[in-house]
Formats: structure tokens, sequence, C-alpha cells
């Protein structure tokens, strides 16, 4: 198997699982009670908490252990919106970019009487600070900008957006879910109010992420019940997730220089490839401003769909853009935002790499693609129209 969909899940590192593994069998006592295996859990729970706080520049009190990215975003929101109907501050901002997490979230507080804006972005699928200067207003209350696109990988300017959003009363989130352990992200410089991240991107297990709540805010709980995480989101702590995360949080900073300068070498090396040996091919996005794993092409005269079954009978693992959108024959809204030519759009290929991507399952992904791409262009009517009508343009 060829794995190249790192954008949608990654792999538990080995020793990930070995740190995760004491926490199932041994000591698996509820961390909020009073004996020894109970104080074990507790304060592996809470080297997570440091460890990952370390990794933002943030303080451990500032880290709330949730069930992933989807519930970090869904708690902004919410938190965000029960005080700003109070204030009658209801406007919200977004990127038309964002995931579903945070668009079908805004969907839902657009029905309960808020007023979304979203942010358009540019070709190279960046949102531009003039935008949001345009679009915020003295009743925005929200405003929420990935750190980074899990389609095209792009890199946003996290940073300026929010002194904008800052210096009108507005709270910054940024869904940092593709971005946390594969660039460096710093909240204390960034100035953010709230970040949220998931395990199951860094190498660490599924079903476990974070919030990042800046001290002195007051945000009530998503999940009521017991008092966990300082009262702020209840039930019985994923004690094995929480520390498997803490470890591929700790690897991911130890490893980081080095396994994007290897990602991006491959990276870089795939694009050109793609470019110089298929036809009618475009980079989505710039090779400039993206993740270090991230490729994504359009093809012309091809459907994506067909390309990934074709890839996959290979043992050839990628993705059409997302996997929420996966099934879906539409283009997605993101390759819509940034006005991908349509003839192009439906033709739409992900690539994520990882540390642990060779360059001969690069070479063999590109041997695999330029049959597969020749033999569906051999068969699309479009395909033939176009070299018909060129040869009678000639
Ligand atoms: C994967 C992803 C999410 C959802 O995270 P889960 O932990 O799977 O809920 C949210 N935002 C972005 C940008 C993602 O890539």
């Amino acid at each position: 198997m060829i794995y190249l969909d790192n954008a949608a899940t990654t792999a538990v590192l080995p020793e990930v699982f070995e740190k995760m593994k004491p926490f199932f069998m041994e000591d698996f006592a509820n961390p909020a009670s009073l004996y020894a295996p109970a104080r074990r859990a507790r304060a592996a729970m809470e080297e997570s908490r440091r460890i990952i706080a370390g990794s933002l520049s943030a303080a451990p009190e500032e880290i709330y252990f949730t069930s992933g990215g989807s519930e970090s975003d869904n708690w902004v929101l919410q938190a965000v919106s029960s005080r700003a109907a109070a204030e009658d501050r209801k406007h919200i901002i977004v990127s038309a970019i964002e995931h579903p997490a945070i668009l079908a979230g805004c969907r839902a507080l657009a029905q309960s009487g808020f007023e979304i804006s979203y942010l358009p972005v540019t070709e190279d699928g960046v949102v531009s600070p003039e935008a949001l200067k345009k679009s915020i207003r003295p009743d925005t209350c929200l405003v929420s900008v990935m750190t980074a696109n899990n389609e095209s990988g792009a890199i946003q300017p996290v940073k300026e957006l929010c002194r904008i959003a800052h210096e009108s009363g507005a709270l910054f989130h940024t869904d940092a879910v593709q971005a946390y352990g594969h660039i460096p992200i710093d909240v204390k410089d960034w100035d953010v109010d709230f970040l949220s991240a998931s395990g199951h991107k860094f190498h660490g297990p599924k079903g476990v992420g974070f919030l990042y709540i800046r001290t002195g805010l007051t945000v009530g709980p998503l999940i009521h019940g017991g008092s966990q995480e300082r009262n702020r989101r209840a039930g019985t702590s994923n004690v094995p997730g929480i520390v498997g995360m803490g470890e591929a949080a700790k690897i991911a900073m130890r490893d980081m220089a080095q396994t994007s300068a290897k990602e991006i070498k491959l990276r870089d090396y795939l694009i050109r490839r793609v470019e110089e040996e298929i036809p009618f091919a475009r980079l989505t996005g710039t090779r400039q401003n993206r993740l270090p794993g991230n490729v994504h092409f359009c093809f012309r005269f091809v459907e994506s769909e067909t390309i990934l079954i074709l890839l996959d009978q290979r043992g050839i693992c990628a993705s059409g853009g997302s996997a929420c959108a996966t099934g879906a024959q539409e283009v997605s809204h993101v390759l819509t935002a940034m006005h991908v030519d349509p003839e192009y759009a439906h033709g739409a290929l992900r690539l994520t790499l990882s540390g642990q991507t060779t360059k001969e399952e690069i070479d063999t992904t590109v041997g695999a693609l330029k049959e597969i791409i020749a033999k569906l262009r051999s068969m699309s009517p479009a395909y033939h129209a176009w070299k018909e009508h060129r040869e009678t343009d000639n």
C-alpha cells in the first residue's frame, strides 16, 4: 500500500502506541480518582498538557482536551455565540474555505439569528487581510480563519487577520488542525483567542484533540456534567488518547525541521514530475505558500472519482480533496472559492505526504497516474472533441 492521504488521517507512530498501552489495562483508573494508578493516569495526562502547551507557547491551563478538531471548532462557535447573543453582537466572519466543522456550525447559528459573512480567497487560496477589513463591523463577535487549508494546503496570514479582528473588538479563532505538528505555531505571537487541533492529523490517535483558550476569556462548557477540564468539558478523560496525542506532539516538535525539509523536497519533486509529464495538469495554489506535505492538482478531461478508483486498484490511497466530500461528484467549496476553472476542478487530486513517504512511492504514484490519466482521456468524448477541434483549427 502507498498511503498518500495524510491530510485525512495519519498512522499512529509505534512510539506513540507504546506510550498509550499501559493506560488501557494497567493504569486504566479514572484519573479523577484518588488511588495510585489514578494519580499515574492524571500525571501522564498533565504531562501531555504541558508538552502541548509548550509546543504553542501557551500555558498548560490554556489547553483543554476534546474529542478532536470538530468538537473544538463547535465549542468555539457555541461559546462565542452564547456570550455574543447577550451583548447583541450577532455577526460572525469566517473564510469561505473553512472545514465543514465551522461552516455547518455557522449555518446552524444563522438559523438562530446570527449573520455570517464569508471571506473570499485569492486564486492561490489565501484570505486577504483587505477582505477582512472590508467585512468587519462593530457588531462582529468572532472571526474564524483556519491556519492552513485541508485541500489546497494554503497557509493563511493568521497573525495579521487576528490583529484586524482585535482592532475591532472581535475574538479570533483559528482551526489549526492541518497545521499543528507540521509548521511552527505560536499563540502568543499570533495573539489568537482560540486554536483547534486534532491528534490523528499528526500521528496521534483518532478521537482526541484540544482547544487552546486564552486565559481570561469566560467560556462556558459545550458538554455539561462533571468537573473535568476545569469544569469546561465534562466526561471521563480519554487518558490513552491524551497520552498518545502528547507523545505525538513531542515527536512532531522534535522532528519538525527535519520532517518538513524531507516532505518539501519530495513534494516539489512530485509537483515537478506531474507538471512535466502529465499534460493539462494545474497545480492548485502556489509552491511557496503551502503545507510541507500537500500536493493538489486539477486535471482536465478526467473525473476525480475515477482516478481515485483506479489508483486504489493499484494500492495507492489518495483523495479528491477532502475526506468529507468523497462520494459527492461535486466541486468542493474550496476549489469553487478559488475560482478554479470547472473543466479542471472536476479532476481534483490531493496527494498528502508524511515523514515516512519515500521517493520510490512517489515514482510509483507518478507512473500510475500517467497511465491512468492517459487511459481515461483516451476514453473521454470531451478530450476527443477538443483534439478534433484543434486539428481543424490548424
Ligand atoms: C480533519 C479536520 C477537522 C476535523 O478534525 P476531527 O478530529 O477529525 O474532528 C477540522 N478541521 C480541519 C481543517 C481538518 O483538516
